[in-house]
């Protein structure tokens, strides 16, 4: 899942970013209003975490910009002041959550998943197919029951997959919402790291679960 952070105080966001990575989020950082807006049009985000006080343009009016374009990308407002107005305004304008800094780590990252599972029609924090479990709050990957050990890049990898189970999915979209802004979409890592995910989930059992759809992309499915 790739994430948009806009944040212009360094020390946040780059505790933030940290703590999303080490979640297997892919992050890209903005740290003004104008470079945040420019990135939310070009990039399909998963969620936006967007500051309201920044240079440039303000979270409230790059809010209000992507809804007018009609993106309903799930949007996280972030402020230093509690103040019942700024909450208005932000729900207002668009946003889906709006949290006060400073915050508990752990209720950011629950308002997270809440965001990004609304997507969703399942709400649970499992992903199943078939034997393979998935669970996005501890990151364990079970296949038969048996524990499967991922590198971040690859569980995040399979999320994707298992949450869009039993549908094509594109190399373009995998290089969307798996990696961040600096990945090289014209190189064959994605097929490298599909083989590496599909070696530790497939081998050894009868039944394949990555499939192959010929020109288009990958599908995981019973
Ligand atoms: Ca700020």
């Amino acid at each position: 899942m790739r994430i948009l952070l806009v944040e212009d105080e360094k020390k946040i966001a780059s505790f933030i970013e940290k703590g999303l990575i080490e979640q297997h989020y892919s992050v890209d950082v903005a740290y003004d209003g104008d470079r945040g807006l420019y990135l939310a049009e070009i990039n399909p985000y998963d969620l936006i975490i967007l500051d309201i006080m920044l240079p440039g343009k303000d979270g409230f009016a790059i809010c209000q910009e992507l809804r007018k374009q009609n993106n309903d990308v799930p949007i996280l407002m972030l402020t230093a002041r509690d103040d019942v107005r700024d909450k208005i305004y932000g729900l207002d304008s668009g946003a889906d959550d709006y949290l006060t800094k400073p915050f508990a780590f752990g209720e950011f990252l629950a308002r997270v998943r809440v965001l990004l599972r609304r997507q969703r029609a399942s709400k649970t924090t499992t992903l199943k197919v078939a034997d393979l479990e998935l669970d996005q709050l501890t990151h364990t990957v079970t296949r038969a029951g048996k524990k499967i050990e991922l590198t971040s890049t690859e569980y995040a990898l399979l999320e994707y997959l298992m949450i869009h189970a039993e549908q094509v999915v594109t190399r373009t979209m995998i290089s969307e919402h798996v990696w961040d802004q600096d990945f090289d979409s014209y190189s064959n890592v994605i097929n490298v790291y599909v083989n590496y995910v599909r070696k530790k989930i497939d081998a050894g059992f009868p039944q394949k679960l990555i499939h192959s759809v010929r020109g288009r992309g990958y599908m995981i499915k019973e």
